[in-house]
């Protein structure tokens, strides 16, 4: 009864599940999958995120399975190179930056969230279904999973919606909100297992979005055979697209072609496409941001509160950030009303902007600065396109409005 209770099993609502318990704080997590499965492709976590979750104790766990990022590099679609710059520990932050598989994540959290404060914390099964209130608490009702018949009401003393982008908390409250916003672009993901390349914990963005773009990076160690589990994506700008959905496979006749004469010294593009383990594909989408998400002793988090498109690497730290300040605000304020409404006033304008530089600036913004200034075509010498300077400043101006510039961690 005086149990918070969270809406969803993914990154966000497991990470806020441990924070409170860590600050003694009774939660319960409602999962509407019959089983938390390792599912998705890869993530990155940025140093603001990663020290977050050393905070809980989590970066031995996550350093066994993920990759620590040592480097960002970008090339023109002729394999030139036009940056580099070191990323995490490399950078000189007191942080890692980690690169790695969704479930793999999922899956940390959760083995830590059980371990810790018992399997029967974790309710799967339920998907919730809407979400009522009065002054000593709320009523979330659920039924047997997505679509199922039985229903059953659980109450607590909160309620927080980390029910990801198609949540059923923000449609509650927002019932005439349009589907996700599409950004033009679709994707194509999925997983290679290849030999290293590069520095070997390199993540590389090359080309741009209307002819064809990649974003490349290790989320697993070589095993054995010497070859990571590397995770790509392509993304083209595409009139057309379908309703987002995890698991939708697609098809390399559909987005291979803009790639078939990538033939780099240190990659060969489509056959490393046609060796992948399957094709995912799903729209970039986001939704435009909510005036409030706290509304008495309910609460979005995660991409409930604000889905983002994935140009920044942030969707997954943001949540992890929301979770961290939430719990914060619970811990100083005995009132859960007034706890909802700080981390709100804490959150929700800093995530609105990550939202709409995502859209605009976000770090690719370098590759569409030299593919308009070259016209598309290779160059003699970078420097004759485009400063360092210049260079340096856009992938900083995003590490501020993000909230991961060296200053700002360590402050
Ligand atoms: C299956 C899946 C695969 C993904 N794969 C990738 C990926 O490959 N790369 C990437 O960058 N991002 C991926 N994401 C999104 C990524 O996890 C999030 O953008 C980010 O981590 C923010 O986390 P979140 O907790 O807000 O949302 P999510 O991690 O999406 O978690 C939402 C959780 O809520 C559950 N849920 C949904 N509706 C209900 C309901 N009505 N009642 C109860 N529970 C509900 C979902 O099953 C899910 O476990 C994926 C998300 C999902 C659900």
């Amino acid at each position: 009864m005086d149990d918070i209770i969270i809406v969803g099993g993914g990154i966000g609502g497991l990470t806020l599940a441990l924070a409170l318990h860590e600050a003694k704080i009774p939660c319960r997590v409602f999962e509407s999958a019959a089983e938390i499965k390792a599912v998705g492709v890869g993530i990155n976590l940025l140093p603001h995120a990663t020290k977050e979750l050393a905070a809980l104790g989590l970066e031995p766990a996550l350093a066994r399975v993920a990759i620590e990022t040592a480097d960002a590099t970008f090339f023109n679609r002729f394999g030139q190179l036009i940056y580099r710059e070191p990323l995490g520990r490399a950078a000189g932050y007191d942080q890692p930056q980690f690169s790695i598989h969704r479930g793999d994540l999922q899956m940390v959290l959760l083995d830590a969230f059980r371990a810790r404060a018992g399997h029967e914390r974790i309710i799967t099964h339920h998907h919730c279904l809407r979400v009522e209130q009065d002054d000593s608490g709320v009523g979330v009702t659920f039924s047997d999973g997505l679509g199922g018949s039985a229903r059953s009401t659980v109450r607590g003393r909160v309620a927080i919606a980390c029910d990801g982008i198609n949540s059923a908390i923000r449609k509650q409250f927002y019932p005439d909100e349009a589907e996700p916003r599409y950004s033009g672009v679709n994707m194509w993901r999925g997983v290679t297992r290849w030999k290293p390349m590069l520095s070997g914990a390199s993540m590389v963005r090359a080309g741009w979005l209307s002819h064809g773009k990649m974003v490349i990076y290790p989320i697993r160690a070589a095993a054995g055979d010497g070859l990571q589990l590397i995770n790509w994506v392509a993304e083209i700008e595409t009139p057309h697209y379908r309703k987002r959905e995890w698991n939708r496979e697609g098809s390399l006749a559909d987005f291979i072609a803009p790639f078939a004469d990538w033939h780099f010294d240190w990659l060969d593009v489509p056959a490393f496409i046609r060796a992948a383990d399957g094709v995912l594909e799903f729209p970039m989408v986001d939704q435009d941001p909510l005036p409030r998400w706290s509304f008495g002793r309910i609460t979005l988090l995660g991409d409930a509160a604000h889905p983002m498109v994935p140009r920044g690497s942030n969707g997954a730290g943001q949540a992890i950030l929301d979770a961290r300040a939430l719990t914060a605000a619970l811990l100083q304020n005995a009132d859960p009303v007034a706890a909802l409404a700080s981390y709100e006033r804490q959150r929700l304008e800093a995530t609105t902007r990550i939202v709409l530089a995502n859209r605009n600036n976000p770090p690719d913004a370098i590759l569409r600065e030299v593919f308009e200034r070259t016209h598309d075509r290779p160059f003699e010498a970078i420097d004759d396109i485009i400063s360092r300077d210049e260079l340096v400043a856009l992938s900083e101006s995003y590490k501020q409005i993000a909230g991961y510039s060296k200053d700002a961690l360590r402050s």
